[in-house]
């Protein structure tokens, strides 16, 4: 019985709660109380006003209303839109957060399930060039009428801040998951390092699971074609979108994984990645330092040689 009840203590010492934000539920679990972890979720609503086009009043929204002129942003906002021009740079523009317009016109968050016209998306690809976003001390200024969109990159910047909150309030033991951006704190309440699951694309959410990563104060950032999208005549529309066509990324890719120490830097760099291909996409990654693994829908698996993956059995 000593075993039994050790493991329904370490059970009673996580505690998890769930939030909307984003555009998509996100959970934490700790080992702490819960009023800090409502503290954390306190946070989410804070960033959520700040980056979310979605957001009156948030910095992207001032951005994207200012008709080219100046508009003073938070630390957190540069940050964030410094890392995406490295990045944008660093892919040659696969990565481009000036999509904005065009993800209003494929409209996934809405539900939308129909493809737009030919003509809709040449429009929207017009002022989509991101490289002339000037960010400067405590200002970012973006040319009238682009529209910018950190669906890409925020929550991975989101999960950093909330992790190191839960850190520098001593919780040593923690997983956060915000829609597919996982962080872990330390090692799970065993002592062992972490397993997070890579959701089977097209299976059941949550529950079916490709591959599991071990790691401990690591992130795990995954883009895929399951998340948001719609299927016409056997073709999957999804959210991932090629800014150089305006449609999304057909390229035989499910989903990419990477895993490292930032979240941040994996957000951005798996959606980049994901555009780019097996080849492009995995040059990234060792440039920046990150292990990953690719899934194509063969079910073959490309992976770093150091990512700590176990496939789960049937897989090649
Ligand atoms: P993720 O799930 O991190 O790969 O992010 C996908 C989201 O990023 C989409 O829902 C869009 O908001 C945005 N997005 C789509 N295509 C791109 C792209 N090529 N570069 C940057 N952001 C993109
Ligand atoms: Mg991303």
């Amino acid at each position: 019985m000593p075993r039994l009840e050790g493991a329904r203590m370490a059970t009673e010492r996580m505690k998890t709660v769930t939030a909307e934000y984003f555009d998509t539920v996100n959970a934490i679990s700790a080992c702490c109380n819960e009023a800090l972890l409502e503290e954390a979720v306190a946070q989410c609503a804070d960033y959520d006003a700040l980056l979310s086009r979605f957001v009156p009043g948030s910095d992207v929204w001032e951005i994207n209303h200012a008709l080219g002129k100046r508009v003073h942003v938070s630390q957190h906002t540069a940050t964030v839109l410094s890392l995406a021009r490295q990045v944008a740079e660093a892919s040659g523009g696969a990565f481009n957060i000036a999509l904005g317009t065009l993800a209003a016109l494929w409209a996934f968050t809405s539900g939308r399930t129909r493809v737009p016209s030919s003509e809709g998306i040449s429009t929207a690809l017009a002022n989509t060039d991101c490289t002339l976003i000037e960010i400067g001390p405590g200002w970012v200024k973006a040319p009238s009428g682009m529209q910018i969109d950190l669906g890409g990159i925020a929550k991975g910047y989101i999960a950093d801040r909330v992790a190191d909150f839960l850190r520098e309030r001593g919780v040593s033991c923690g997983l956060l998951n915000f829609g597919g951006n996982v962080v872990t704190i330390g090692k799970n309440i065993d002592g062992a390092p972490w397993s997070v699951g890579l959701q089977t694309p097209g299976g059941a959410a949550g529950r079916d699971f490709w591959a599991a990563v071990e790691c401990s104060d690591a992130t795990v950032v995954t883009s895929g074609v399951y998340e948001r999208g719609f299927d016409v005549q056997g073709v999957r529309y999804h959210h991932i979108l090629d800014p150089r066509t305006g449609y999304p990324v057909q390229n035989g890719l499910l989903s990419v994984t990477a895993v490292g120490p930032d979240s941040l830097v994996a957000d951005a760099l798996t959606t980049a990645m994901f555009v780019l291909g097996i080849e492009k996409g995995s040059e990234l990654a060792s440039r920046f330092g990150v292990e990953f693994a690719f899934l194509d829908r063969d079910g073959c698996v490309w992976r770093s040689p150091g990512l700590a993956l176990t496939i789960c059995s049937g897989r090649r």
